[in-house]
């Protein structure tokens, strides 16, 4: 069934001049309705009228238009006529939008009837206008598309295609074939020594210092060495992942279910459009290819690694119930050698918030650590510091409060007023209008001394009174804090 959109529309301009122009809504409408009667196929068609008048052709969103465009999304309408292509639409880059992408894509037949131009005339559903922005689609219809390409993702995929973007470490993708993953023998056996080196018993810590001793590269390394994923490997800011190994990174290569040959897929879903947001899944709604590639480790090892990690992360759990969140500087302290961020590490003796430990990870990987201050110690420099800088003399906030208070007192006896008035106004002492205009009024007055408290408020704030050292205080005037062996060496404010 065909059903019809006849759209009709005229400018402000040609509204204000109705009747001299001949393009009228009624004009168009008779141009359009002519034509469809003499279209054998067309006139037993159903037919929808959308008229936009007062609006011009540049304006993309129009009522009539916009009603439009929902049916032809709700697929209610698969045939648009209107008199000419500028009724539709001024712009030609986006009409051309219309035509070459987004119509022939909905299956919707476009008839512009003085331009002579009917869509299912055209070869490939094409056009002849000069249309330079063919990849440019409509926000009205790029959810749907979205949807449509994550389907056809999901099909590739089921077919055991590597459809994700990068391969994982320790593979390739087939230069033969984009979806096939190979192995890639020039690191295959450091997969296999991460696999190995747990299974003997050492932590993912220790895993990874031995990593970084013996100079194993990493997989951004990698990345990077492979022409052609550089792409990839620039996208993350990180430049600590790419030559030094982390117990994170040995975590993700040991849970990594491709190395045994599985291509697990619908772990996450990712909305291309809808601002990237990752939705995870479930692992019940997993899916899995076994033998879908070549396997560098086998399900044996796999699991045992897997069994080995969970029971140590249960005992590493129990054990480290560290205090540092206690600390009002731990979000904000860096290694000044590297940039990493320092970690705040319980104490030797394990109990007191006295005993943080300060280290940078990063260094420590290198081997190349520096004894940094003591916790203490740097919580006391960093107040005392603030309060140099941006605590207020107490006379001087004394002197806001008080200026704020006056402000207060004035609202009282306002709001006093208002109360004598009203019982004047019900005693008949005073007319309602008389009582309605003081107590706008007072409102007005009140409302101005309200903003008034408001500012001062604002002075008080600003004014910083540093009386103790808490993580908002901190983070009010300062961005970061670096440090070395030898204490601050820079402090970056907001
Ligand atoms: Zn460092």
């Amino acid at each position: 069934m065909i059903n019809i959109a006849i759209y009709l529309r005229i400018s402000v301009l040609e509204k204000g001049n109705l009747g001299h122009t001949e393009d009228t809504i009624n004009s168009q409408r008779n141009i359009i309705k002519n034509f469809i009667f003499n279209d054998q196929e067309l006139k037993k068609a159903n037919i929808e009228e959308f008229i936009d008048e007062g609006y011009s052709g540049s304006t993309t969103s129009r009522p009539g238009l916009d009603k439009l465009l929902l049916k032809v999304r709700q697929q209610k309408i698969n045939c648009i006529i209107v008199k000419d292509m500028s009724r539709f639409m001024r712009n030609y880059i986006e009409m051309g939008d219309y035509l070459e992408n987004i119509f022939p894509f909905m299956g919707v037949r476009f008839i512009a009837v003085n331009d002579g131009y009917d869509s299912s005339n055209e070869v490939q559903n094409g056009t002849e206008l000069d249309i330079q922005f063919k990849n440019l689609l409509n926000d009205y219809y790029s959810r749907d598309i979205s949807e449509k390409m994550t389907t056809a993702l999901l099909v590739a995929k089921k077919q055991g295609k590597y459809t994700s973007g990068i391969p994982p470490y320790g593979y390739l993708k087939d230069p033969k074939d984009n979806y096939k993953l190979i192995v890639d023998e020039k690191v295959a056996d450091n997969i296999r020594y991460i696999f190995q080196l747990i299974l003997e018993g050492y932590s993912l810590n220790e895993t990874a210092k031995i990593l970084n001793s013996e100079g194993v590269i990493t997989a951004r390394a990698r990345r990077q060495e492979l022409k052609g994923y550089d792409s990839y490997a620039n996208r993350w800011e990180s430049t600590v992942e790419q030559t030094i190994w982390s117990a994170s990174m040995v975590r993700r290569i040991l849970k990594n279910e491709t190395y045994t040959g599985t291509f697990v897929f619908n772990k996450s879903t990712k909305s291309k459009l809808d601002g990237g947001k990752v939705i995870y899944h479930p692992e019940e709604e997993w899916i899995r290819i076994y033998d879908n590639h070549e396997a560098i480790i086998s399900k044996e090892t796999f699991d045992k690694a897997g069994k080995a990690l969970k029971s140590r992360h249960r005992n590493s759990i129990r054990g480290s119930k560290s205090k540092y969140k206690n600390s009002p500087l731990a979000t904000f302290v860096r290694c000044n050698k590297c940039g990493y961020k320092i970690r705040f590490g319980k104490s030797s003796n394990g109990k007191e918030l006295i005993g943080i430990n300060l280290y940078c990870y990063h260094c420590r990987m290198l081997e190349q650590e520096e004894k940094l201050p003591h916790y203490k110690e740097l919580e006391k420099e960093v107040f005392e510091i603030l309060k140099d800088r941006f605590h207020t003399d107490k006379t001087e906030k004394k002197k806001l409060l008080n200026e704020q208070k006056g402000f207060y007192d004035k609202n009282d006896q306002l709001s006093k007023k208002k109360r004598i008035e009203f019982e004047n106004y019900k005693f008949g002492k005073i007319s309602r209008e008389d009582f309605i205009e003081i107590k706008n009024q007072l409102q007005e007055s009140t409302e101005e001394n309200n903003k008034r408290i408001e500012a001062i408020d604002k002075d008080i704030k600003e004014s910083g009174s540093i009386e103790t050292l808490t993580e908002d205080v901190v983070g009010e005037y300062i961005k970061t804090i670096y440090i070395s062996g030898k204490g601050i060496e820079k402090i970056e404010y907001n």
